[in-house]
């Protein structure tokens, strides 16, 4: 006869088929975090009771001790991947680096080696009897070799060192995972209990091996704990990987007001360890700046914004009540989001705000003043006029100065009427015009101002010259101020050459002197208004810096633009560039 039958058999059978189905289910969720090591846990579970059920159902010896091997098969399996199981579970994973891994393997392997040859040695078990108990031939050890010992305690250090790190996580784990991880608790006690029963020679099921019904219960719990709690659907490694690695900063707290749960940012930001507060009130151990804790209604929300440290950084405090599954408020959620950036800009838009206005403030009091001067300034000229007429020629030196000061006090209020304007107004009517008969317009204009300063201009008109498309009056000031800058700042005897080109679609004006120059730290602020060079203001001549500022408004009213090449003492070149009309026609139609 080659096999006995008991009705624990069928039992056997079933466990396997279970434990066989928990393996493939889990080994489908790879790669979630423990979902190989439990596939594994599950397969050998399943080796396990193959050979524990074949071990009973052969008669024969030899067939028996062969299944003896093939539980060790299946124990040494079991034990190995629970413990890797059980810290990856537990968000170790880190610890299980090569050489942990060979160190780990290494009792399971040896002994799994001392089973395959048990028959060459003593060192598992000393006496294996096959004894008849009812109709049923089973095999017992009668006494077990020393390396059994060594494997049976390395086996309780690895249960039990899993059943901490599980329960420890249980512990810390949030509300949500607790019932994945207690049903793995649960599950994890029934191992245990079975070395424990062996050891202590209790068997509630005698003459079988209890093992089996622990195992089928802990199959069962695991069942439902993927059924129930979606156990490796989510584990608690990957809500810990979010809980701990998102962006906004994150503060678990309990009913009682203390701290269940914090993330790295604010770990960051608070500059606390979690593992140092957990459990601390609160209130106690958060900035003050969380005082509003304390005054918060039960399930009230909250949305408020911090400054967190002196040098400005903005949190905006979002207090959430948290609820389990039956509504039931069981504590609060504070997430802070760093705002600081959000508020740099609104600070920066405040301040700019504020300088804008007062820009305007400044220009409006500007106008109204310039406006305002301009009629005491015609009285002043007509009076200084009628006065010159009655003194007839006495005291003409001091007229003289008085006329040239008001002149220069006209050209002021004028220049910056101008420049108001241009600022506020739209470009008025646009002609088309020829930059040469504009030229020589300007430079006959300007023709006593030369020869009163000892300067001669030369014009070197470009031929075939296209026409520009440009306010007459705006175009003549703009280049206006540039010859006459020319003649200002040339000493007698110097020599001004204005000349005109074409350089693709744009007219080129250059207005070159050989006169004091500029000097490279001004001739970058030199387009700026109000400012003078040192080396102008030497001169005794010249306006009040506004005339290059106007005349670059001017250019860049009409898509132009101004550019200036000077060394001091040598000499400056300024060169004017403005579309042709017929470039300016293209952009607009294409505008
Ligand atoms: P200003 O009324 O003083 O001439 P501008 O705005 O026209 O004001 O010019 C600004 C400054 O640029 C002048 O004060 C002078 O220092 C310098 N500058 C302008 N044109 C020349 C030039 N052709 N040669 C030397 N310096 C010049």
């Amino acid at each position: 006869m080659l096999f006995q039958f008991s009705l624990i058999i069928p039992v056997y059978v079933l466990v396997a088929a279970l434990m066989l189905l928990l393996s493939i289910r889990t080994w489908t969720l790879r790669p979630a975090p423990g979902a190989t090591a439990w596939s594994m846990t599950m397969l050998f579970c399943a080796i396990f009771a193959i050979g524990a059920g074949l071990e009973i159902a052969f008669v024969s010896p030899v067939l028996k001790l062969a299944m003896d091997r093939v539980i060790y098969i299946g124990t040494t399996g079991f034990v190995f991947f629970w413990g890797i199981f059980a810290i990856q579970y537990s968000n170790r994973g880190r610890w299980l680096k090569r050489t942990n891994v060979f160190l780990l393997a290494i009792i399971p392997l040896v002994t799994l080696c001392l089973a395959l040859f048990a028959e060459y040695h003593s060192l598992l078990y000393r006496s294996y009897e096959f004894v008849y108990e009812g109709d049923l031939v089973m095999g017992h050890v009668m006494a077990y070799g020393p390396f059994f010992w060594i494997w049976l305690g390395y086996s309780y250090l690895i249960l039990t060192g899993s059943w901490l790190l599980l329960f420890r996580s249980v512990i810390r784990s949030q509300t949500f995972f607790r019932g994945q991880a207690w049903m793995v608790i649960l599950a994890s006690v029934a191992p245990m209990l079975t070395y424990l029963f062996h050891f202590i020679g209790i068997n509630p099921l005698a003459p079988f091996d209890p093992t089996i019904l622990i195992m089928a219960f802990s199959g069962i719990v695991m069942l439902l704990a993927m059924k129930q709690y979606r156990f490796m659907d989510i584990v608690p490694v990957a809500y810990d990987l979010i809980f701990k690695n998102v962006q906004s900063s994150i503060i678990l707290i309990d009913l009682k007001g203390r701290i269940a749960g914090m993330n790295s940012t604010a770990e960051k930001i608070l500059k606390l360890k979690e593992n140092e507060i957990i459990g601390k009130l609160a209130l106690d151990v958060l900035p003050q700046q969380f005082a509003v804790l304390g005054t918060l209604q039960d399930s009230k929300e909250l949305k408020t914004e911090l400054e967190m440290t002196k040098e400005g950084s903005f949190y905006e405090l979002q207090i959430t009540p948290v609820r389990n599954r039956r509504d039931e408020w069981v504590g609060r959620l504070v997430l802070l989001y760093d705002i600081t950036a959000r508020k740099q800009i609104e600070k920066q838009t405040l301040e700019l705000t504020i300088e804008r206005e007062r820009v305007q403030l400044l220009q409006r009091f500007i106008s109204h003043m310039s406006h305002d001067l301009r009629t005491p300034l015609t009285s002043m000229k007509v009076t200084q006029y009628l006065l010159r007429k009655e003194l007839a020629g006495q005291h003409s030196i001091r007229l003289d100065s008085l006329m040239q000061q008001t002149e220069r006090l006209t050209e002021m209020v004028e220049s910056m009427l101008t420049l108001m304007r241009l600022e506020k107004d739209e470009l008025g009517d646009l002609f088309s015009l020829n930059v040469n008969e504009l030229i020589t317009n300007v430079i006959d204009r300007n023709q006593a101002l030369a020869d009163a300063a000892g300067a001669q201009i030369h014009f070197d008109s470009g031929v075939d010259l296209p026409n520009v498309l440009a306010n007459t009056d705006e175009l003549t000031l703009a280049l206006s101020n540039l010859v006459v800058n020319a003649i200002r700042y040339t000493p007698s005897g110097g020599e001004i050459t204005v000349s005109t080109t074409l350089d693709a679609n744009h007219v080129v004006i250059w207005i070159r002197d050989n006169g004091i120059g500029i000097s490279e730290d001004d001739l970058p602020h030199i387009f700026e208004r109000f400012y003078r060079a040192d080396s102008a203001r030497g001169t005794h001549s010249g306006g009040f810096g506004l005339g290059l500022s106007i005349t670059k408004t001017i250019l860049e009213r009409h898509d132009g633009s101004i550019g200036v090449q000077s060394h001091l003492g040598e000499g400056s070149a300024f060169c004017v560039r403005l579309p042709t009309a017929v470039a300016t026609e293209q952009l607009k139609s294409v505008g």
